[in-house]
């Protein structure tokens, strides 16, 4: 039987839920219409939850409108990906101009070329990059590539790791690309090390996340990442950075923090300013394979890989909105609200804690260090959803798996306001936190 206070924990989320059913009918009625249409109402997997997702009606700055009248702070930044806030004027000026001049061209048009400048000028290893229309396919063609290049068929991945839709190694069901995959352990040298040395001879590549984004904002220890760069160089196997996510961390990504140069390295989400986005790049002798001039160029289409108006976002977004200035000031931002979070969990002496590196924020209901993804799955579940809906109760928009990714055009009072709804949570529902 349970403990009383985890059915006290159960009965306050289901309470939570029933209130959050109350106050957003028209959400209600907008998720049971879809359902005529798409599987249980839902395109995108991660924005379902019990019992329904908010429907929003519209954004603006960093604050969201759902179809209940509800306004929220925005501490989701889209999953990363709307780090410039809701319709930044810099980028809705560069894709009005890009409309006006007409889209889908069906050849080369004026942006691209200089939009993969900015890019190979802002993140240095990579020499050369392609475009993709989202993270998922820049990863797919990252490892395509490795595999074209080095005549090898295995792949090495992490347990908790996410790269993409077809590229889910969470444990649960998935639709993964069929790679040979050999499964490492994230921050664990010694269980990972010989893994390497045993499939040396047939790995095309290993590719992680130098900080787990969606696996709960868990940083890579740096002896972790200098062991792999030690022995996939010394094997030739092709070292993949997925900074989808992590690039923001600093002005010239994660990588450049570390300071280890991985060989090839996929980007998504904020990059393309918020139009669908993805790109890979690194060593010209790797990107070369693609260059079309040679007879045995590999061929890599795409309809949309140049569209205009990702192309002329992107540009906007890294050059004008996302300067380096940017880049340190908001990832300042972040480092102080994570210092204020986890202040205020201490001083309630409950067992929640907030990791994570900048601008990127994840919450674990647990004490002790998070070193993996099974650290975090060590954490009071039950109590994370029930701080999201108090959260979102209070006009706080995150993640319901407790993840935030900061916006630029958040502002110390949005953080105040956090940081007291979090103080709060940690003081009504401390008998849960223990
Ligand atoms: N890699 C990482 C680390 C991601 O977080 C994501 C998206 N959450 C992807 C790849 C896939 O990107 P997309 O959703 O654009 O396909």
């Amino acid at each position: 039987m349970d403990e009383p206070r985890n059915l006290s924990l159960d009965l306050a989320l289901a309470e939570a839920k029933s209130d959050y059913a109350a106050r957003n009918p028209a959400s209600a009625a907008q998720h049971a219409a879809a359902t005529g249409a798409m599987p249980g109402g839902n395109t995108r997997s991660v924005l379902f939850y019990d019992p329904f997702p908010l429907t929003f009606a519209r954004g603006a700055g960093a604050r969201l409108y759902d179809v209940d009248g509800h306004e929220y702070a925005d501490f989701l930044g889209e999953y990363t990906a709307g780090l410039a806030g809701h319709s930044h004027p810099a980028i809705r000026a560069a894709i009005g101009r890009a409309l006006d001049g007409g889209i889908n061209l069906g050849s080369h048009n004026t942006f691209e070329a200089r939009f993969a400048e900015a890019v190979t000028a802002r993140f240095p290893s990579m020499e050369k990059v392609r475009f993709t229309n989202s993270g998922t396919e820049a990863n797919l063609l990252a490892l395509s590539t490795a595999l074209a290049a080095t005549r090898r068929h295995k792949v090495m991945v992490f347990r908790g790791g996410y790269h993409g839709a077809v590229f889910t190694f969470s444990g649960g069901p998935n639709i993964n690309v069929p790679f040979d995959y050999v499964m490492g352990t994230y921050n664990d040298i010694a269980a990972t090390l010989p893994l390497i040395e045993a499939h040396a001879r047939d790995l095309a590549a290993v590719i992680l996340e130098p900080m787990l984004g969606g696996g709960g904002c868990i940083a890579a220890e740096p002896a972790f990442l200098a062991a792999l760069r030690e022995a996939t160089a010394r094997h030739g196997i092709v070292l993949i950075f997925d900074e989808v996510m992590t690039s923001r961390l600093a002005p010239g990504g994660l990588q450049s923090v570390y300071g280890i140069t991985p060989d090839l390295t996929t980007l998504g989400k904020y990059v393309g300013g918020g139009m669908s986005f993805g790109a890979f790049g690194g060593k010209d002798a790797l990107m070369g394979l693609f260059d079309p001039r040679r007879p045995d160029a590999l061929p890599h289409a795409g309809t949309f890989n140049n569209n205009v108006l990702t192309m002329a976002a992107g540009h906007a977004a890294l050059t004008e909105v996302y300067t380096p200035q940017a880049a340190a000031q908001l990832n300042g931002f972040g480092t102080a609200l994570r210092d204020r979070l986890n202040a205020a969990a201490m001083a309630a002496d409950v067992a929640m804690q907030f990791t994570g590196i900048g601008s990127m924020i994840a919450v674990h209901m647990r004490r002790g260090p998070i070193r993996s993804p099974a650290d975090a799955a060590g954490g009071n579940m039950v109590a994370r959803d029930l701080l999201f809906f108090d959260l979102v109760r209070s006009g706080f928009w995150l993640a319901r798996r407790g993840m935030m990714a900061l916006s630029l055009p958040l502002t110390d009072k949005d953080a105040d306001g956090l940081v007291a709804a979090v103080e709060e949570f940690a003081s009504v529902r401390r008998p849960f936190l223990a």
